[in-house]
């Protein structure tokens, strides 16, 4: 075993848009001597895989802390892509166009979601036929009616991987890649470091953001005790040469999200095969499919792209964040499973209230809750 020199107050493990988010904070908050390790690449897995939807009433059960603590996330994203375009001079593409939710069959469930969601505060309208064809001429005729989502919005979540990435090279955040850590160094009931197959890394606290991957980490000889799944969603990219849509437009078969660079976004799949990153025809097939039935014009469209990204999802479906019981310097910020991009902010925050201003986790994400009877110190 190689004993390297460094060592680190704050060493987070995983460099996706949580790892490298919670990196940032730290660092603006007055954190110093952080370091970042990735097993691959920086920013190359569920965070670049994703389609960059900010979609809180969309995602989540309305109502639910989970629902308040996505509207939260939602609202930092116009002042983060101000700091990171000023920090960085890297452009995220924050797009605020809005997002329609729209029924091709003529059932009653818009209308249901509609009904609930007005009565829970939501900002939606529910749209004819006749005002999304105005707003979206390329959509199919064929459209029943919509949801439209004023502030549901959109970001370019490959350009925030970039600035994310480029802030911590600017400030000093060390990054190591092709690192993959196997295991966390227990001394005194206190994580002291983590450790690869040849070498161990000192830290003062140490932050789990390793995403589908997570529960093959191993803590004090046993299998991390957070069982976290890889779900695995493939998508496809069209380039029409002229732009067909200006909002991101879902369907109960799929979505599509329009980037910038002229760019139409399908997605996605919902498989559960491990860690398997295989793009399969059938799913393609499938995809485009779902476009050119929402747009018609996509048919006999070029598919430039296509490429599957592995989310990581906890037994509820629900993210991990907070300290892991009996080691205060062990903090877990995992398991954001569909909503990893539209989180990073928020989650970031939290992780730094905690271990920069010592303030508590106030939600009930707190990965005690798969732990059962087991504390730490029979794990
Ligand atoms: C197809 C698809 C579409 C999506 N669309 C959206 C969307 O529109 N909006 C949205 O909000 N979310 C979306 N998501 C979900 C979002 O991508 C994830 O929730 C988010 O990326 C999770 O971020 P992360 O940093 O935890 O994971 P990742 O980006 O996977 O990062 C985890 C990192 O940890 C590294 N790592 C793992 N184990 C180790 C180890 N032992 N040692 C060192 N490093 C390690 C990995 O290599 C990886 O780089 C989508 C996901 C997919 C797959």
């Amino acid at each position: 075993m190689n004993y390297t020199v460094n060592s680190f107050d704050f060493l987070i493990v995983g460099g996706g848009v949580i790892g490298l988010s919670i990196a940032r904070e730290l660092h603006k908050r007055g954190g110093r001597n952080i370091g970042v390790l990735e097993r691959g690449h920086v920013g190359k897995e569920a965070s670049w895989a994703a389609a960059g939807m900010l979609s809180p009433d969309i995602e989540a059960d309305l109502g639910s802390e989970f629902h308040r603590f996505c509207r939260r996330s939602l609202e930092m994203y116009p002042a983060l892509a101000e700091e990171l375009k000023g920090e960085t001079g890297i452009e995220i593409e924050l797009d605020r166009s809005g997002t329609f939710c729209l029924s091709f069959d003529d059932d009653d469930s818009l209308r249901e979601i509609y009904a609930r969601q007005i009565e829970d505060g939501v900002r939606v309208d529910l749209v004819s036929s006749s005002d999304i064809s105005k707003a979206e001429p390329s959509i199919s005729q064929s459209v029943c009616e919509g949801l439209f989502y004023q502030s549901n919005w959109q970001v370019e979540n490959r350009k925030l991987l970039q600035a994310l990435r480029t802030y911590c090279e600017l400030n000093g955040i060390r990054i190591f890649e092709s690192m993959p850590i196997e295991s966390l160094m227990i001394e005194s009931g206190k994580v002291s470091g983590v450790e690869t197959a040849d070498s161990r890394i000192g830290a003062e606290n140490v932050v789990i953001a390793t995403g589908a991957w997570t529960s093959l980490i191993k803590i004090a000889g046993s299998t991390f005790p957070v069982d976290i799944k890889p779900v695995r969603g493939q998508m496809i990219a069209f380039k029409p040469e002229m732009r067909l849509i200006r909002s991101v437009v879902h369907s109960s078969q799929g979505y599509l999200v329009p980037k910038r660079d002229g760019r139409i976004l399908v997605g996605a799949t919902s498989e559960d095969v491990g860690f398997d990153k295989v793009v399969t025809t059938e799913a393609v097939e499938r995809l485009y499919s779902t476009a050119v039935k929402m747009v018609p014009a996509l048919d006999g469209a070029e598919i430039v792209d296509s490429w599957s990204g592995l989310r990581p999802c906890t037994e509820d479906k629900l993210p991990v964040i907070g300290e892991f019981p009996g080691y205060k310097n062990l903090t877990v910020a995992t398991g954001h499973y569909r909503n990893g991009i539209l989180l990073a902010p928020l989650t970031a925050v939290v992780i730094a209230d905690n271990l920069i201003d010592n303030v508590s986790f106030r939600y009930a994400f707190a990965p005690s809750r798969f732990l059962g009877e087991t504390t730490a110190a029979s794990v």
